[in-house]
């Protein structure tokens, strides 16, 4: 998968003849992905990560030999350790080993201060390669050792590309691929099937809500559905209408409907209702009212 105009990116990158790369930007997920395809043109027969050849095949699988994949939500000191004994052992496959490191700046600085050494004294063709989207919690020494790659906010181009990825490995993130949303919130998004289904019935009653009579069959209809997210799901929804965010694909259903006066007005009223919820006050009682309440104010707007 090409991405960030990748080719180009990867190119300059290898000019440079590192051994020790760090891929850093604020969105993990898009860290974790250009750094995976990075290692992965390291290994290609082709070198230039095919998805054909064995070697990336068995990348992909996580199977190659001289692949080390650190993926954690925190990094501990036998894992480093584990890293560092591997080091000195001759490749399998190819003529370098690769050691890609997501998250790195969860290593302790124990542990940052052992890896330390290995960035400073390459051991044979292995590569280091790092991911952080916190910089400041890498120790100076360590990040003066790694070839620093920020990654911009990926293009709508590569957003496509990255969306296809995603679908087929059966996450649904298309919905929430856009400008307004990074690729972290996105795959989150997308891989919570509650929220989504949440997302979805908010939507539906929105859309069929018109007047206040309507308000018992758009309730009654609602399904799928988590209550402990519901006012906040909503009060998301209205403020990305009220700063005209593209976060929600189903938006423009809604659009139309609220100007800009009105929402000022609701948005404080789903907090409100937000606050009932968690104070246990009955949820079909808070969101008949509620429903109440926004279509007053928009009757009391127009
Ligand atoms: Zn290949």
């Amino acid at each position: 998968m090409i991405c960030l105009n990748q080719t180009e990116l990867f190119k300059n990158i290898q000019n440079s003849k590192h051994h020790a790369y760090l891929f850093y930007s604020l969105d993990e997920v898009l860290n974790n992905l250009v750094a995976e395809n990075f290692a992965k043109m390291q290994i290609c027969e082709k070198g230039n990560m095919c998805n054909n050849c064995y070697a990336c095949l068995q990348f992909d699988k996580n199977t190659h030999p001289d692949v080390f994949k650190l993926k954690q939500d925190s990094i501990k000191v036998e894992d480093v350790n584990k890293i560092i004994a591997n080091l000195s052992t001759t490749p399998l496959a190819g003529n370098k080993k690769v050691f890609l490191i997501f998250n790195a700046d969860t290593i302790n600085e124990i542990s940052q201060n052992k890896l330390l050494k290995s960035l400073e004294e390459p051991v044979g063709n292995n590569i280091f390669i790092l991911t952080a989207t916190k910089t400041d919690k890498l120790l100076p020494t360590v990040l003066s050792r790694l070839n620093k790659i920020y990654l911009p906010t990926p293009s709508s181009e590569d957003r496509k590309i990255i969306v296809d990825e995603y679908m087929r490995e059966g996450v649904d993130i298309k919905q929430f691929v856009n400008p307004d949303c990074s690729l972290t919130e996105a795959v989150r998004f997308a891989s919570d099937n509650n929220f989504n289904a949440t997302i979805n019935s908010i939507f539906d009653l929105l859309v069929n809500l018109n007047t206040t009579a309507d308000i018992p069959r758009v309730v009654c209809s609602l399904k799928e559905y988590d209550k402990t997210i519901f006012f906040a799901c909503m009060q998301d929804i209205f403020i990305s209408l009220a700063n005209n965010s593209t976060k929600y694909a189903r938006i423009n259903e809604i659009k139309n409907r609220y100007s800009p006066r009105v929402l000022t007005k609701i948005i404080p009223l789903v907090e409100k209702a937000y606050l009932y919820q968690n104070s246990n006050v009955n949820f079909t009682y808070i969101l008949d009212n509620l429903l109440f309440n926004i279509l007053k104010e928009k009757f009391l707007c127009s």
